[in-house]
């Protein structure tokens, strides 16, 4: 009897499928909002918005239920011609993702393969080495900056990955400011990068946190350089600072060329008709955004001084979580404060075992994490 498993059935997946491991997402969380009623549960592990949505962005959806029967635009363009006219670029620029993940992964499909590279920092986004492997085409990770770095510890290393750059690599994924590390990189830096890698490279800067870095902070947007470089893209997303994780709409701004090869491999109806208007209404109300912005860019400062009051390394960040030393412990206080109720996300998986990655919530649940801290570090 042949047992139809999982293994069976990865003997006869593609290479790249057959080395893929699934993206995994921290905690069961269906359960544990179960075991602890919700309002008890401090979710701090997948950076969510705690603010959540512009109320115009409900309504919005409120105001698309009468049409669920039929299929969205497939084009999106009322939601193009808004972010087209915000970020100051044609709509022709522009493609819309069922979350800027689903994007991330079609780049990696669209432009990498067997025998080819593509290059990403260590600590970089977890999604870079899912598409690459999905891919099948090889990983080359480079080497972040040390932990003992002055300034930006665990940051990317833009001189290492442009010498690893060959003339087999296809794609070089940036983040910035990056997820897990918090870490980011400067417009001077980012311009020296560019002038240096070669035309041919196509270099992807995923900007999910652009929104949360602070005015002073010089966290490089790729948004001035798209004009001067075709080989660039930047990805952004609703699921951060706009509150709409939930809905999952991520978009790509790049030359109207990548977007046009890209929209072949597109399904046609990826984003569906109450996120594109919500996205659309969450667009019009920047006051929520700002407000959420601010109150997140102060309780980070709050939580990262509390955090280090205690002892705890905490890494620089401009995003809504921080990446939080906890040493040997890391494990078991991990574990007791799941007990407690508090979720957090472990790094292991990202090769950070002493590290836990803790978002930012607003004052109520900062307040409860911190306490849990306090009574599981005793
Ligand atoms: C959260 C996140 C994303 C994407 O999220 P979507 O919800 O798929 O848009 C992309 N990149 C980074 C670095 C992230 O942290």
């Amino acid at each position: 009897m042949i047992a139809y498993d999982e293994a069976w059935f990865a003997a006869r997946a593609q290479p790249g499928v057959q080395r893929l491991r699934a993206y995994d997402p921290g905690h069961d969380l269906v359960a544990l909002r179960r075991r602890f009623r919700e309002s008890q549960l401090v979710e701090l592990g997948s950076n969510e918005n705690p603010y959540g949505p512009s109320p115009a962005a409900r309504q919005a959806i409120v105001d698309q239920l009468h049409a669920l029967h039929r299929y969205p635009d497939p084009l999106g363009a009322d939601l193009k011609r808004a972010l087209a006219a915000r970020h100051g670029v044609h709509p022709s620029q522009i493609l819309l993702g069922n979350g800027s993940h689903e994007l991330l992964m079609m780049l990696g499909q669209v432009f990498a393969g067997p025998g080819e590279d593509v290059v990403f920092s260590r600590y970089g986004f977890a999604v870079f080495a899912l598409a690459t492997q999905a891919a099948g085409a090889t990983m080359r990770v480079v080497e972040a900056l040390p932990r003992e770095h002055p300034r930006m510890p665990l940051g990317h290393d833009l001189d290492a990955i442009t010498a690893s750059i060959t003339d087999r690599t296809k794609l070089v994924y940036l983040a910035n400011p990056n997820n897990p590390t918090g870490t980011w990189f400067g417009r001077e830096a980012f311009a020296a990068f560019m002038a240096r890698v070669p035309g041919e490279v196509i270099v992807v800067m995923d900007e999910a946190y652009a929104e949360m870095a602070d005015a002073d902070a010089d966290a490089a947007s790729a948004l001035p350089w798209l004009a001067s470089y075709p080989n660039l893209l930047l990805t952004r997303t609703f699921s951060k600072a706009y509150g709409l994780a939930g809905l999952r709409v991520g978009y790509l701004l790049g030359a109207p060329g990548l977007v046009a090869v890209m929209e072949r491999l597109r399904e046609s109806f990826n984003v569906n008709g109450p996120a594109l208007a919500a996205c659309e209404a969450a667009l019009g109300d920047e006051a929520h955004l700002q407000c959420a912005c601010a109150r997140n860019a102060e309780q980070r400062s709050a939580l990262s001084d509390a955090l280090a009051k205690r002892g705890l390394r905490v890494y620089p960040s401009q995003t809504n979580f921080v990446l939080v030393e906890f040493g040997s412990r890391t494990a078991q206080a991990e574990a007791d404060l799941v007990a407690r109720g508090v979720v957090l996300r472990p790094m292991g998986g990202y090769g950070l075992p002493d590290c836990l990655r803790i978002t930012v919530g607003d004052t109520d649940e900062n307040r409860r994490l911190l306490a849990a801290i306090d009574a599981v570090l005793e």
